[in-house]
């Protein structure tokens, strides 16, 4: 069974744990989820995409530790892999205008920016991407989706302060196999980000095991997080 494997799992600030990313590859062919500013030196320091023939990117929001370096490897892919990375973000202006001034042209990447997306890759299988508006911040828009990957689905929250009702339900009634949920330790009013102490109050404890924390910040540790009964990810080496 292909499995998603993590290239970092900190927080903006917590760059000890790299920019939150998680990738799935098969042969040729790499999904990758976020692409922030440490992303691209890890993803060659790993040689993911040496020979690469399909590159398929989700974006969840244009924030720096998400996107800082999308432009690389956009660049990468249209100039030494010769073809274009598929680009999935359901704000199509915005992105467009991001990546235009950093000089990355329409004609580098294809964009789709539908809610619900389906694709057929060759080595990877089906996949769907259904995308949900998140509560993160009042500057840009932020999106988790829910990807179904042959036949297993999965919710990934990307940057929230906030977990869904009817994402939990589906986790509840047995429809997602697994939550990534973005949690901090840092717990105040206004936080961007999701505390483990409001996480605590959302998740009843039978559930717990299902839903795996990332973009961690200094204020938490992977013990709180287990004795929790939560789930922590871990960076592929
Ligand atoms: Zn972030
Ligand atoms: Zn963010």
């Amino acid at each position: 069974m292909l499995k998603f494997s993590f290239l970092g799992t900190g927080s903006a600030f917590n760059t000890k744990l790299g920019n939150t990313s998680a990738f799935l590859k098969k042969n040729n062919s790499l999904l990758l989820i976020d692409c922030g500013g440490t992303v691209f030196h890890v993803l060659q320091e790993l040689s993911l995409l040496e020979g690469l023939e399909n590159l398929y990117i989700v974006i969840t929001h244009t924030h720096p530790d998400h996107v800082g370096s999308l432009g690389e490897v956009i660049f990468y892919s249209y100039y030494i892999l010769k073809h274009k990375p598929n680009i999935f973000f359901p704000n199509k202006e915005l992105i467009e205008r991001f990546l235009d001034s950093i000089g990355v042209t329409a004609e580098m990447y294809n964009l789709n920016s539908l809610d619900v997306v389906d694709f057929n890759d060759a080595q990877l299988g089906e996949v769907s991407i259904e995308f949900s508006s998140v509560s993160h911040v009042d500057t840009i828009p932020s999106y988790g989706f829910i990807m179904k990957l042959n036949d297993r689905m999965f919710y990934y929250s990307g940057d929230a302060n906030n977990l869904n009702n009817n994402i939990l339900d589906k986790l509840k009634n047995g429809r997602l196999y697994r939550i990534y949920q973005d949690t901090c330790g840092l717990d105040y009013e206004g936080n961007s980000h999701l505390s483990l102490k409001k996480l605590c109050k959302i998740v009843p404890k039978e559930f717990r095991s299902k839903v795996y924390c990332m973009h961690l910040d200094k204020h938490i540790t992977q013990e709180e997080i287990k004795d929790n009964g939560f789930g922590v990810v871990k960076i592929h080496k």
